[in-house]
């Protein structure tokens, strides 16, 4: 399968220049495991020169009028949209999620751009009433500075844009680390970046497969103001306490644990069709995926065999050809991950409705899977499966469903399907997360605040609230007057 040669490339960037690295690694296809290309692997002192590149570049891009920024942004936008095609298919070799998912990423990653070339104008400061006839309160909001986004391999374009738009549109440069597994779709994302015409250190990626060592530098150095991470919760806490000695701003979107409540009132058939994009998008593979259904005992049995009969048709294959819904696993410790919550769900009572075992095209492959009578004793109760294990819970009553619901220390994003309105607004009042999804199985859009509570993360992306957190409010008491 040849790379889309006018956006590819398979250097880093750094300071307006392509980088090689003393060192490479390879990128593979995990549909495959054909290797893709060689990209650099670079150290600490790469890292320190990108983060040296972004604190040079901040003083004018920081002072250009805004209408610049914005129409860089633009550009961007433009250049990534009329590259959809391309990118999707590069996306969906390094990653294997479904051609169809790779498009749509592709526009909804481009819209975080889009959205923050217009936001931009917006960064509006304010004036307060004053505590003394001689003196005046001014707000100005100020873009923090150098800001470092290090990114999952789940959604290789989208969590690199969701980051740098906001902080792009600010006034901040950035250094982008993308995930060890997808660094082909951050490098092309940077080419377009510069055709765009961002000016020299504006905008750099620093690839890597030993992502502590950069992670050390993008969080201790001290020119360094803000830290936005998306990936795993204990990745996370680790950068958390890393940033604490510069004392910077950090944003985490991390890990959770979703429910997926269907009560007894839901249309069944909408709740099926919103339980399998939850659920079965990208193989299972993202932060707000369903990871517990939680059934109310009336329509338990109702749903899960209009649930097994539904994924049963779910076609599994390489995310290349046309058709297929789920394509294989980032890696064979996904597939591990996959395989021991089965287990274990099984070993404690678990009745398997369908699926259960690696697909028979091998590799990391894995059949759609459901399992119902789970209980709280289960794995699958507490952690992130982060792959296409639908493992089915029965309630009886409302208050039990919201404790279930918020029986663990996530809270990203929580799903419901039910029709009467007080119930409605009760379990959405009750619900211990940072993005609730009422009827509907999709929630992500750049005009929302995504993000989450408890140990799911800090910090919102997307909407006017993503572009406060790239920002820091200076208070000016004029006196004298
Ligand atoms: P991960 O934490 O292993 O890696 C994420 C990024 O951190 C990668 O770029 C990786 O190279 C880097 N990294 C790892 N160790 C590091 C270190 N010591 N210092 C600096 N960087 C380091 O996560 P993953 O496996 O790539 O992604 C899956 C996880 O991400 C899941 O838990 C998922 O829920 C979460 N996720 C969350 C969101 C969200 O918005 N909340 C979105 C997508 C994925």
């Amino acid at each position: 399968m040849s790379l889309p040669s006018e956006i590819f490339t398979d250097k880093a960037y750094i300071a307006g220049q392509w980088r090689q690295g003393e060192r490479r690694f390879n990128v593979t296809n995990p549909a495959t495991d054909e290797v893709l290309a060689e990209v650099p692997d670079l150290t600490a002192d790469d890292a320190r020169d990108a983060v040296a590149a972004a604190e040079a570049a901040w003083p004018a891009w920081r002072r250009q009028p805004v209408k610049q920024r914005a129409a860089l942004l633009r550009a961007w936008f433009d250049a990534i949209m009329a590259n959809q095609e391309s990118l999707a298919r590069l996306m969906t070799l390094e990653q294997g999620k479904p051609l169809a998912e790779s498009r749509g990423e592709v526009a909804y990653g481009a819209s975080f751009v889009e959205f923050y070339a217009e936001e931009a104008k917006r960064m509006a400061g304010e004036t307060l009433p004053s505590h003394g006839v001689d003196k005046r309160i001014l707000v100005f909001r100020e873009p923090i500075g150098v800001v470092a986004a290090i990114t999952p391999w789940n959604f290789p374009l989208a969590m690199i844009t969701r980051k740098c738009a906001p902080a792009l549109a600010a006034g901040c440069p950035v250094v982008i680390k993308p995930a060890e597994a997808t660094p082909l779709t951050a490098l092309a994302l940077a080419k377009l970046a510069a055709e765009a015409g961002f000016p020299e250190g504006v905008l750099n990626v620093v690839t890597a497969s030993r992502p502590a060592e950069i992670g050390e530098v993008l969080t201790t150095d001290p020119r360094v103001r803000k830290v936005s991470f998306t990936g795993s919760t204990p990745v996370g806490k680790r950068l958390l306490t890393q940033c604490a000695g510069t004392v910077k701003k950090v944003s985490l979107e991390l890990g959770g644990n979703a429910p997926f409540i269907v009560f007894d009132d839901a249309d069944l058939d909408a709740a099926v069709e919103g339980a399998v994009a939850s659920k079965y998008r990208n193989s299972g593979q993202t932060c707000v995926c369903t990871n517990r259904l939680l059934v109310q005992a009336g329509v338990y049995d109702a749903f899960v065999e209009k649930l097994a009969a539904r994924v049963a048709q779910l076609q599994v294959g390489n995310g290349l050809e046309e058709g297929v819904m789920q394509g294989p696993l980032i890696n064979q410790a996904a597939v591990e991950k996959v395989t021991s919550h089965i287990d274990d769900a099984l070993a404690k009572g678990g009745r398997l409705v369908c699926g259960g075992e690696p697909h028979a095209l091998g590799g990391t492959f894995f059949q759609p899977t459901v399992i119902a009578d789970v209980n709280a004793e289960m794995r699958v109760a507490r952690e992130e499966t982060f792959g296409p294990l639908a493992p089915v819970f029965r309630f009886d009553t409302d208050a039990e469903a919201i404790a279930m619901a918020n029986a663990t220390e996530f809270g990203l994003a929580a799903y419901f399907y039910a029709s009467d309105y007080r119930r409605i607004w009760h379990v959405m009042e009750g619900l211990e997360y940072g993005m609730v999804a009422v009827n509907e199985g999709i929630l992500s859009t750049e005009l929302a605040p995504f993000g989450g509570v408890k140990e799911s993360g800090l910090g919102r992306e997307g909407s006017h609230h993503g572009l406060d957190e790239f920002t820091e409010l200076k208070y000016v008491c004029v006196g004298g007057l």
